[in-house]
């Protein structure tokens, strides 16, 4: 189904109603009752029509998690929103995503900061994230692999993001922060109650973390990349 302009900014505006909704009832435990300016302001100009698949894009503006193939998903608009204003990105920051999936995240990112680097495992994502971010004009560089080693060439980084379940935080993205950066990170086990948390790199190398919210997300893959096979619903959400 496509949208009109119109459609589209009042679905736009409804979704950030309930995201604004969310982000109070969420505030005491996420910390952040209200979206930052900056942040909602990049929330209204990425359309994620573009970034979801044909036969969804009349769900583009429902606060919740899509299938895009390979078993991943796009996550919901309000943990999107939550994770960036978490991350705190500053106009001169350059930022790392791990798990570029759709691009959508990524193409927000690049809206707030001066770089944005995004890593995706799944080949055939990193190739149609790249190849959909540059059509619309994002500025991403969008690199295919494993990111629990992160990607070291452009680091240090101002803040990282990692928009999939780790169990751990992975050493390589602790090394590849700045002191004083952020990292935005849901920690726990797939199937298992997830933390959002949201770090701090201190001058000793160590992490300040602070739990934020029960999450729900699709695993950082550790090793074999996840099996090519189609859509196949899998939620990301708030539990
Ligand atoms: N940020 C995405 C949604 C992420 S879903 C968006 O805005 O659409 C999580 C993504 O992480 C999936 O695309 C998955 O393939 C990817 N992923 C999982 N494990 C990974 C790993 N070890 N390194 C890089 N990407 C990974």
């Amino acid at each position: 189904m496509a949208m009109t302009n119109t459609t589209e900014r009042a679905a736009i505006d409804r979704l950030m109603a309930t995201i604004d909704a969310e982000a109070a009832m969420c505030g005491p435990e996420s910390g952040r009752p209200f979206l930052s300016p900056r942040v909602a302001k990049a929330m209204r100009l990425v359309s994620r029509a573009h970034f979801v698949l044909p036969t969804h894009v009349d769900l583009a503006y429902v606060d919740c998690a899509l299938p895009i193939g390979y078993r991943q998903t796009i996550s919901q608009p309000f943990i999107v929103a939550l994770m960036t204003d978490l991350a705190d990105i500053a106009a001169t920051d350059r930022v790392l995503e791990i798990g570029t999936g759709s691009g959508y995240q990524a193409a927000i990112l690049s809206l707030l900061a001066r770089e944005v680097h995004s890593v995706e495992i799944v080949p055939e994502l990193a190739e149609s994230a790249a190849r959909r971010l540059q059509a619309l004009g994002y500025g991403v560089a969008v690199h295919h692999g494993d990111g629990r080693a992160g990607y070291p060439a452009a680091a240090p980084y101002d803040a990282i993001i990692v928009t999939a379940a780790s169990w751990d935080v992975p050493p390589a993205l602790v090394a590849q922060l700045r002191e004083g950066g952020r990292l935005v990170v849901p920690l726990g086990h797939e199937h298992e109650s997830q933390r959002l948390m949201r770090c701090v790199k201190r001058a000793d190398g160590s992490l300040e973390q602070r739990a934020c919210l029960a999450v729900r997300f699709v695993p950082l893959v550790h090793g074999e990349p996840p099996p090519a096979t189609g859509p196949a619903p899998a939620r990301s959400s708030t539990a």
